[in-house]
């Protein structure tokens, strides 16, 4: 499998080069440059398997040429069963007669991004020690990815990981997920400024790595890294497989943010899976939802809402639906994303008609977030969080024919967000499970460094393995 640049100038690369690449050279996203496809007879024969066995036949024509199956097996297999605190890996929990929940936040860090980021970690590592080499992964959290990441890479020999986040503007759940982890190639810095601060030296720092004196490279491990999106497509055969797919199709709800979750969802389809409908979900930060509706796509200022892991203005991993919209003409969508950076943008009548038969979307604010909280905690006893409850609203708004299952992608665990979840005036207040229950007691370990790209900087090259 060779992997293409959305903007259509950067070098075709393998599977290797993409995992340890961040952006093409041409400032693109790596999509494959096919995409394999299951029969519904061969959908069939997986049903019945366990979850590490799925997502071995679903991933590995991703990977083929790059890692020899039993080696890929054996990570996928050491990935999901052991770090999920489920048997069923991604339970599903019924809502009402044909509507369900997908829990996707029984690993470590409680929200979704395990699923990949565990799954990544182990990739990294496997490549690093048969190439000899070495990479610092330098992120910038505003919350869940951060911990997922750190958790992804705890064990790893041969990567340090450097994560930066505001300090004092994360919830105090947030922090301690990352900052509790020990580990001496862990290292977590608070910058005395915003989010946008600490990722803009991220970026700076991609741009010019000479920091590192050439002894080391940088990795990302943000939704622009094709092997996140690739660990997603799985729990959609998943949930298909369990609630009587492939001969039967669902729709699947997506709370999004950078699009990369939903994305993976449209892929399983491309792949063969059966999908009748594809909700994306969004809070007030809703640049799709508005483009879905009247085609502009406009981006407004940053909206602080209840659910901030999709607090983002511009979802990147939308230019790779948009180099499918556009027949993969990379250099179509490179003059759309430049037009979109001076104002709003339009696309052709039919590539946007054709979106929206790919995709619906709603909206949902803060209010009907906690209206929803509440509603689903009185009818079921059950408690959503806000990422989740937005996802709930949204497939109930869109939703187009009562006798497809309706799954919303439970992206968080309540306890991770236990504002929201207070605002909604639900008699309940979410604990924390078992594994984490001590999670306050736990040491922290965290620096805290200026606003100020040298200073950081000369942090990571003096704290880094062989520095
Ligand atoms: C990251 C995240 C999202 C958004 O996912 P995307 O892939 O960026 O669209 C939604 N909910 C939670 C809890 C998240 O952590």
């Amino acid at each position: 499998m060779r992997y293409i640049s959305t903007r259509g100038q950067a070098p075709a690369l393998g599977f290797e080069d993409v995992l340890l690449t961040g952006l093409a050279t041409d400032g693109g996203l790596y999509v494959p440059e096919s995409l394999p496809h299951f029969s519904l007879e061969e959908i069939r024969r997986w049903r019945g398997l366990p979850y590490h066995e799925l997502a071995f036949n679903v991933m590995y024509p991703f990977v083929e040429e790059a890692i020899p199956a039993d080696d890929f097996r054996a990570m996928v297999k050491e990935t999901y069963s052991s770090v999920f605190t489920h048997d069923a890996v991604a339970p599903l929990v019924q809502l009402d007669s044909n509507e369900w929940v997908m829990e996707l936040f029984r690993g470590p860090t409680l929200a979704f991004k395990d699923f990949a980021l565990q799954l990544l970690g182990r990739l990294l590592d496997y490549v690093l020690e048969r190439r000899n080499q070495h990479v610092v992964i330098m992120g910038a959290t505003s919350g869940d990815t951060g911990s997922a990441a750190i958790e992804g890479c705890r064990r790893c020999e041969h990567v340090d990981i450097f994560i930066l986040h505001p300090h004092e503007r994360v919830s105090e759940v947030q922090r301690r997920q990352m900052t509790t982890v020990s580990g001496d190639n862990i290292h977590n810095i608070a910058v005395r400024g915003n989010f946008d601060d600490c990722q803009r030296m991220v970026k700076a720092s991609f741009g010019d790595q000479s920091f590192l004196g050439g002894k080391t490279q940088l990795a990302a491990v943000n939704s622009i890294n094709w092997a996140r999106i690739m660990a997603q497509i799985v729990y959609y055969f998943h949930a298909s497989l369990a609630l009587g797919g492939p001969d039967r199709s669902l729709a699947f709800s997506v709370p999004t943010g950078n699009f990369g979750d939903i994305f993976a969802g449209y892929l399983a389809r491309q792949m063969g899976l059966p999908i009748a409908q594809l909700v994306i979900a969004t809070n007030r930060n809703d640049i799709l939802h508005r483009f879905l509706s009247g085609n502009r796509y406009e981006q407004h200022g940053l909206e602080r809402t209840l659910s901030p892991s999709m607090d983002i203005m511009v979802s990147s991993n939308f230019e790779r639906l948009l180099f499918d919209l556009y027949g993969r003409d990379g250099s179509a969508v490179k003059k759309l994303l430049e037009d979109a950076q001076e104002g709003p943008v339009s696309i052709e009548d039919y590539r946007w008609k054709h979106m929206r038969k790919l995709f619906d979307s709603a909206a949902v604010d803060d209010k009907a977030t906690c209206e929803i909280i509440r509603e689903i905690y009185q009818n079921n006893e059950y408690l959503l969080d806000p990422h989740t409850a937005i996802g709930v609203k949204a497939a109930r708004e869109c939703r187009r024919d009562n006798s497809v299952p309706m799954v919303t992608l439970g992206t968080a665990h309540p306890a991770k967000f236990p504002d929201a979840v207070e605002k909604s005036g639900v008699a309940a207040s979410p604990s924390l499970p078992g594994h984490m229950a001590d999670l306050f007691q736990r040491e922290e370990r965290f620096t805290v460094l200026d606003d100020d790209l040298k200073t950081v900087q000369n942090f990571i090259a003096e704290h880094w393995k062989y520095a």
